[in-house]
């Protein structure tokens, strides 16, 4: 589609040299970690609340689609803009507008990169609990539209439990307000939890009040081996069954170690599975929080616990996991990286079902990921075209497991574009007319983020 004259003399009078339509700038912004593609009609560069509102009102009136980008690392499709249309690049409202340690408060523009956000906030002896594998490239408001996450959640929670309130436009082009600043809210429905993780298609995020926790005195890091992942689902159940809970809980299954020992060499232990656990706290408590957690971590089919005794040693034993992603990368460029979830007692069917589809369609498939909650990255490896060909019979196949054990197609990535045909599956067709009825209040016309999410 191309726009209509009459929208782009709106969206220039609004942005001025902040709205682009060169070519090159859409390419730019065509993209996201899906590697799917689709040219935006122009981008535009918001630096404020009031510009946002102007620019949802005239996409609105025209009826063209709104994709709001933070940095476009997302693995989803979610920022592709699949009918053309305006990208909203958040990047240049990156503002941290005010940290309040006395209240453990935050409260920053959506363009700013969560990486930055935790130096600053490292300074007044802070972090903000969201730590995403991307956390030096990615943006608050993407965090915020995946509702990203990443090892710390088994402790600290994901974006839903570390944010207070928003400022958002609605596709209505109405600026409201949601949440607040406060550790106890009951005044009436939660839509800033609501706005968390619905990657755009509602509204757009201008402003988050983010909840901070106090950075632990010291960090603690295990290593356990296991025969099998039967013995090591045990122990991460005897783990999250005792109240030192973990800061990390990581897991590999013997494919993702075999892997990276023929990346990296013989730091990776062999075994069935691998443990990764860290806790933290203050130092005097610290031994006791190693001894406890380290008490859960044995048992039958234990074949080694290491405990780190220094931050060196505890760099090492990271080794197996830091190999795993160059040597996926070295085997596969067309990677298929999901983050299904199940409860924890289904980790080991879970992996034994994966096992059994990757020798079935003869597909290399790893297994890894954030144990202490369920959700695993379940990697699918095409190296040549008949494996891509096979990849996607094979991945709906790995989704009806997961729901059949009780589980969940998404834990931290989202839906985007690519598993939206997959949420029939999830949900029930009550639930998503419910959901399709929230969208209708938010974004009557449908111009926010479409094709994404919903069926
Ligand atoms: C190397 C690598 C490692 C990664 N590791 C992790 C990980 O450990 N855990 C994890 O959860 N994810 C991970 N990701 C995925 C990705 O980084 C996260 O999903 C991240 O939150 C996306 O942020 P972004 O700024 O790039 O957003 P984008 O990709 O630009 O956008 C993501 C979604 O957010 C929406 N959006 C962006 N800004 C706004 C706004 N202001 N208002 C409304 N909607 C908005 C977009 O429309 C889109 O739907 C990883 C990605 C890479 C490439």
């Amino acid at each position: 589609m191309s726009l209509p004259d009459s929208l782009l003399d709106a969206l220039h009078a609004i942005f001025g040299d902040a709205l682009q339509t060169g070519a090159a700038e859409r390419l730019a912004y065509a993209y996201d970690d899906s590697r799917l593609n689709v040219l935006p009609d122009a981008v535009v560069f918001p630096t404020g609340h009031a510009q946002v509102e102007a620019l949802v009102r005239a996409c609105r009136e025209h009826r063209v689609p709104l994709v709001a980008r933070g940095r476009g690392t997302n693995t989803t499709g979610a920022a592709v803009p699949v009918n053309g249309g305006v990208v909203a690049s958040f990047e240049r409202m990156d503002r941290i507008l005010r940290i309040d340690p006395a209240n453990r408060v935050a409260v920053v523009e959506p363009g700013v990169l969560n990486g930055d956000l935790q130096a600053a906030l490292a300074e007044h002896g802070f972090f903000w609990p969201p730590d995403p594998g991307s956390a030096a490239w990615c943006s608050v408001g993407g965090n915020l539209a995946c509702n990203a996450a990443g090892p710390r959640t088994v402790k600290y929670g994901s974006p839903r439990e570390n944010t207070f309130g928003l400022r958002a436009v609605a596709g209505t082009g109405e600026g409201f307000r949601c949440g607040g600043q406060t550790t106890k809210q009951a005044t009436g429905y939660d839509l800033t939890r609501l706005l968390i993780g619905s990657e755009g298609t509602l509204a757009l995020v201008t402003e988050a009040t983010l909840k901070l926790t106090p950075m632990p005195g010291g960090i603690r890091t295990l290593r356990a081996t296991y025969a099998d992942v039967g013995a090591a689902a045990q122990a991460v159940a005897r783990i999250m069954a005792q109240p030192v809970t973990p800061c990390a809980l990581e897991f590999m299954d013997a494919v993702a170690l075999q892997l990276a020992r023929d990346h990296a060499g013989e730091v990776v232990p062999l075994a069935g599975a691998m443990l990764m656990i860290e806790v933290d706290g203050d130092e005097a408590t610290l031994a006791m929080a190693v001894e406890a957690v380290s008490r859960a971590a044995s048992g039958a089919g234990l074949l080694e616990l290491r405990a780190a005794a220094d931050p060196a040693e505890a760099q090492a034993l990271w080794a197996a996991r830091k190999a795993l992603s160059p040597a996926q990368r070295a085997i596969s460029t067309d990677k298929i990286n999901e983050d299904v979830v199940v409860p924890v007692s289904q980790v080991p069917a879970l992996v034994e079902a994966v096992r059994g589809l990757s020798e079935r369609y003869a597909l290399p498939i790893v297994t890894f990921g954030h144990a202490g909650n369920g959700n695993l990255h379940v990697n699918l490896l095409p190296r040549d075209a008949g494996e891509r060909e096979r990849a996607g019979a094979c991945l709906a196949e790995v989704f009806e497991r997961v729901i059949a054990l009780g589980g969940t197609l998404s834990g931290e990535h989202g839906i985007g574009l690519t598993k939206r045909p997959f949420m029939p599956l999830a949900l029930e067709p009550a639930t998503l007319d419910l959901m399709r009825g929230i969208k209708r209040a938010f974004d009557p016309d449908g111009i926010l983020n479409p094709g994404k999410v919903l069926p």
